[in-house]
């Protein structure tokens, strides 16, 4: 959507199409209730960092966000005290000083390792990623960020939370929202960068857009059409066609051919390459026989909605602290986290179809922070669960483990919420796949930083471009990865029109 209002807005004749019945894919947010849920998680971090939203004139087509503050709450199934972090570094310290005033100087030292690191990030994301590029990016911050870059990168994730921190609280939760959600070990070697994620937050803004996160989608339409692109809703693509020149134009499932000599896929690039590229031409023989070859990952993310007549209030805040540091807890996100000996063992788990008793929770009431989007009185809860294999060895029909990780979280919370819920609903990965075309239920991400983007194997990842001439790719698993972001979309865009 974000290529498509680019090219739109450059006045190039541009036709989005989309396979469901609305816009914005897992970033969306639907009915559900009366309530209004998101698909995702709903924290938008990534977004903020690029200038998406100020060049597509987001705002005047609707898109207000809000400040999550504190950005997270990190918790852990140990007992150990939960700790706020917040976008300001010296409120962040002051409440670990509070909770956790053994681990104060590590979250210095942390800080000061991995804050250069994220600016470079976020910077070299907002670009398509080229030696030259990168290197003028770190000189420019003065090679500030780029020991941390590369040293961390080949530890693994845990290595580096376990060189600040002491102790679980500090170390988990962090882990959580990186390696975790990314479908991996915290423990693999090269999972480094995924320990940044305290860090993007002290950098980036956490935040939510007022009416959830399908404003987002809803907006880059709006704009995309304002610009005088055209959009098909309900029109599923079941092929990409070429001549022996390039592409040529896309066909329908209802057997409409549209022709076109630009093609751009935002889907799964292994579906793009191998199940929809008919006819290539010869020079995209190798692209093809290396998509095929490669082992397609399996959705592990699964998130329930549920609408209440109340707030779930947390049993073991230190309630006095949490006033004084004017915290509302529940409006952000709870990190609950499982130890990191659990984490890599739910890993394996997962690889035979099984479940951690206390798997990796992300809890939010999303209208804590936003009243619109639940009637009067009414509440939506947001608890995402990680490492829910695709091929789950019970299957995804009954409720049951879902029905477990509510008990799980009810345990952590006021003795009122299971009569609050009034109707609640589960996406597992097998929604993933039956409802938002993500094959085998897996949301795709491009793995690793910068650094992964340069001695990248698959080029078409990273610059956008395939061998086959005027057809390009773009989304989550393109540079420079998943999450609400947007930058994959305005570097695919950059590319097309350079390319013009
Ligand atoms: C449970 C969960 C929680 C998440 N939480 C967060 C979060 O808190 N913060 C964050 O930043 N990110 C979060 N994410 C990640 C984020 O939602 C995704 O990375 C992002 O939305 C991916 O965008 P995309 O455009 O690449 O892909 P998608 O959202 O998958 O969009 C692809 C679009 O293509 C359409 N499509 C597929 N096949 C066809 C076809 N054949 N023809 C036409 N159209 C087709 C799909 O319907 C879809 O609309 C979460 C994801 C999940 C699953």
């Amino acid at each position: 959507m974000v290529t498509a209002a680019y090219l739109a807005q450059a006045g190039m004749n541009t036709l989005l199409l989309e396979a469901r019945a609305a816009v914005g894919g897992t970033a969306g947010s639907e009915p559900f209730a009366d309530a209004t849920v998101n698909i995702c998680n709903c924290d938008h971090l990534t977004f903020r960092t690029t200038p998406v939203m100020t060049e597509l004139r987001l705002a005047e087509h609707g898109l207000r966000y809000l400040d999550v503050e504190p950005s997270q709450l990190n918790m852990a199934w140990d007992g150990s005290a939960p700790w706020p972090i917040f976008h300001d570094i010296d409120r962040t310290i002051d409440a670990l000083n509070a909770l956790h005033p053994r681990e104060v100087e590590g979250y210095r030292r942390y800080l000061k390792a991995a804050l250069p690191a994220v600016r470079l990030l976020f910077d070299a994301a907002n670009d398509p990623p080229s030696f030259g590029g990168l290197t003028r990016k770190a000189m420019n911050n003065r090679m500030r960020g780029v020991s941390t870059m590369f040293a961390w990168s080949r530890r693994s994730a845990a290595d580096v939370m376990r060189s600040f921190f002491d102790t679980e609280a500090l170390r988990a939760p962090g882990l959580l929202v990186g390696p975790m959600v990314w479908g991996i070990s915290p423990e693999f070697s090269g999972s480094g960068l995924g320990a940044l994620t305290y860090a993007l937050r002290h950098v980036a803004n956490v935040g939510r857009p007022v009416g959830g996160s399908g404003m987002v989608p809803e907006s880059i339409l709006a704009a995309f059409q304002s610009y005088g692109g055209e959009v098909r809703l309900s029109s599923p693509v079941t092929s990409i066609m070429c001549d022996n020149t390039g592409v040529i134009g896309v066909r329908l499932v209802d057997g409409t051919d549209i022709r076109s000599r630009t093609v751009i896929s935002a889907c799964d690039p292994h579906r793009t390459f191998v199940e929809w590229l008919t006819n290539a031409p010869p020079q995209a023989t190798k692209l093809i026989q290396r998509w095929r070859t490669m082992p397609h990952s399996q959705g592990y993310e699964s998130k329930i909605d549920a609408v209440m007549s109340a707030i779930p209030r947390f049993r073991h805040l230190d309630t006095a602290l949490f006033e004084r540091l004017g915290i509302d807890a529940e409006a952000c996100t709870a990190a609950i986290a499982p130890t990191i000996a659990d984490m890599h063992r739910g890993y394996e788990l997962m690889s035979r179809g099984e479940i951690l008793e206390q798997p990796g929770l992300l809890v939010n009431v999303p209208t804590a922070l936003d009243p619109t989007m639940a009637p009067a009185g009414k509440h939506v809860l947001s608890l995402e669960a990680i490492y829910t294999p695709y091929n789950f060895t019970q299957g995804w029909s009954a409720d049951d483990e879902p029905m477990r990780w509510m008990q799980q979280y009810s345990t952590l919370v006021d003795d009122s919420f299971p009569d609050c819920i009034e109707q609640w609903r589960v996406v597992t990965p097998a929604s993933y796949e039956r409802e938002f075309h993500l094959p085998q239920g897996h949301a795709t991400s491009f793995a690793g930083g910068p650094l992964a983007a340069l001695r990248n194997k698959n080029p078409e990842l990273t610059r956008y471009e395939t061998p086959v001439s005027g057809l390009y790719i773009t989304g989550a698993a393109t540079f420079p990865g998943a999450g609400v972001w947007g930058a994959s979309g305005r570097n695919a865009a950059m590319v097309v029109l350079q390319n013009r």
